[in-house]
């Protein structure tokens, strides 16, 4: 049994999983370290030389968090190791641009699958080993969840079920924190993604064209920080919101920068 938290990480291959996990291994002024166990479907040089030079503190797998069995693996891997796990970071996801009308129905559903069934899957596997341990969950959302931009009805839907989830799973749970965190607009391959799509309005695009211009997208560290510390630190009971509830007791859904998740941040 070890005693550094261990925290279950999906889509570390690269952008915000990968900072995340950078993090969680190195420790920070805000938390110690962790030892992590990270699923996703490729693993990349930058990845694979990072489990190198853990000191066997991260494992990788190499999975679908769509399916049930590496999802049981995942976790399985981090029992058979350390013992227990004590959070999860639900951050693995997709976004495909398509304007309804033109909307393959097999595309959308594999959007839904990806960013939004999927925490299912991870959830049913962990949430017997999280109930044990009184853990975390901190999904990665965006602001697509309450968002209306132009060919994102599928990535929009996700998001804002993702939001549901985290509610839901907070009330269902009264011993495990829940968190949902909106990133901003982070310099990562999905934003590559986006830049060079041609279903969202002119207007639209024009938005993440000219941030990336400006040189305004958030290092991946910035937000990867919030997400890891909640992660480490969140409890039922903070951060506190303005009307007193503790939001990791409801789910909450919180863009990274607020006021609330200062003492979270870098
Ligand atoms: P990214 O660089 O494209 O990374 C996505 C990660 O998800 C990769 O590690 C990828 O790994 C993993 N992934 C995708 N499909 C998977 C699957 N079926 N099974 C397992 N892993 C899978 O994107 P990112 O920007 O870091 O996004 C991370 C999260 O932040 C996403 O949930 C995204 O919606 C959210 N977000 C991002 C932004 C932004 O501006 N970048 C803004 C708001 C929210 P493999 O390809 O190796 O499987």
């Amino acid at each position: 049994m070890s005693v550094e938290p261990v925290i279950l990480v999906t889509g570390a291959s690269r952008g915000i999983g990968h900072a995340a996990v950078e993090l969680l291994l190195n420790g920070t002024e805000k938390f110690g370290k962790a030892r992590v166990v990270a699923l996703q479907r490729t693993l990349p040089e930058p990845l694979v030389e990072l489990a190198a030079r853990s000191d066997g503190n991260l494992a990788l797998v190499q999975g679908d968090v769509t399916n049930p069995e590496d999802n049981a693996r995942a976790v399985s891997t981090a029992l058979d190791r350390w013992g227990h796990i004590d959070a999860l970071i639900l951050n693995a996801g997709i976004i495909i641009e398509e304007r309804i009308a033109d909307s393959n129905l097999e595309r959308f559903a594999h959007v839904l699958n990806v960013n939004t069934v999927s925490l299912i899957a991870t959830l049913k596997a962990a949430l017997p080993a999280l109930r044990a341990s009184k853990g975390r969950v901190v999904m990665v959302s965006s602001g697509a969840a309450t968002g209306r931009t132009s060919a994102w009805s599928a990535y929009n839907a996700s998001k804002a079920a993702l939001n549901a989830i985290a509610r839901t799973l907070a009330n269902e749970e009264p011993e495990i924190a829940v968190f949902s965190v909106r990133p901003g607009v982070v310099y990562t391959e999905m934003q590559t993604e986006i830049r060079a799509g041609t279903a969202m309005s002119a207007e639209e695009k024009e938005k993440f064209l000219s941030l990336h211009r400006e040189g305004k997208l958030l290092a991946p560290r910035l937000p990867a920080h919030v997400i890891a510390a909640l992660a480490m630190n969140g409890t039922r009971e903070s951060p506190v919101m303005p009307d007193g509830t503790g939001m990791g007791a409801t789910g909450g859904f919180l863009y990274w920068d607020v006021e609330q998740l200062a003492d979270f941040r870098e």
